[in-house]
């Protein structure tokens, strides 16, 4: 019987029952959203190390077993930038992540080294110096949510390498600062994970296994649990 009641009162008690604790219904449908960057993809192979599988495979396996891991996360949104063996450039990557707004994009890669006995994982993140402000207007709020995003990614770096390490004793090559060309435009906590070395006999024989994989996949999705 709405209809016959004077417009401002249905206005009225309908942002009183809005302001009630627990009617909210933004609490309730408001995701964090999960961005996972298997690197590479199509043309663009990644690493190739020593035998014939190549890294935008691996990242891609350790990808969709990441999201597999989170589907079951009933606050979550988990977003692949890539479900198939696609490629796409750093751009498109970039412009979709901007549209999107992730809470966080963790971007999956397999290392190379010179030789045969590097070995482990490595995270990097985009620092304060890293990080593109622009001059213009505003620069104060750009300032303040850069330093969040920073705050935030060197927060689930620590997780990510503390569960890493679990899975990997002793492999662990450190958190480092450094440009990550994924991060520059969008405005969004972005962490790099280089999961092991393609061109060290061990690291990728574990990396091509679907058990490490998985295991990979449970570390990572407990360490973006942990951070939410
Ligand atoms: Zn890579």
């Amino acid at each position: 019987m709405f209809h016959k009641w004077p417009k401002y009162t249905v206005v009225f008690f309908s942002v009183l029952l809005m302001c009630l604790p627990g009617f909210s219904i933004h609490a309730q449908t408001v995701k964090h959203i999960v961005v996972i960057d298997p690197a590479h993809g199509g043309e663009e192979t990644g690493n190739i190390g020593i035998d014939k599988v190549a890294e935008k495979n691996l990242t891609l396996a350790i990808a969709l077993a990441l999201q597999t891991e989170l589907a079951r996360e009933s606050n979550m949104e988990v977003i692949l930038t890539r479900d198939s063996d696609k490629t796409l450039s750093l751009d498109e990557r970039k412009n979709n992540i901007t549209k999107i707004k992730p809470d966080m994009v963790l971007s999956l890669h397999i290392n190379a080294g010179f030789g045969k006995t590097s070995s482990g994982f490595e995270l990097y993140y985009p620092g304060f110096k890293n990080v593109n402000v622009p001059r213009k207007s505003g620069k104060k709020d750009v300032v303040g949510a850069e330093n969040k995003h920073l705050n935030d990614t060197v927060k689930l770096a620590r997780l990510v390498q503390k569960n890493l390490d679990g899975l990997f004793p002793r492999k662990s090559r450190g958190l480092r600062d450094a440009g990550v060309p994924l991060a520059e435009g969008p405005s969004v906590p972005v962490l790099v994970v280089e999961l092991g070395f393609a061109t060290n006999p061990d690291d990728k024989k574990k990396l091509a296994s679907d058990k490490t994989q998985k295991e990979i996949a449970r570390a990572l999705a407990k360490s973006i649990k942990s951070f939410f």
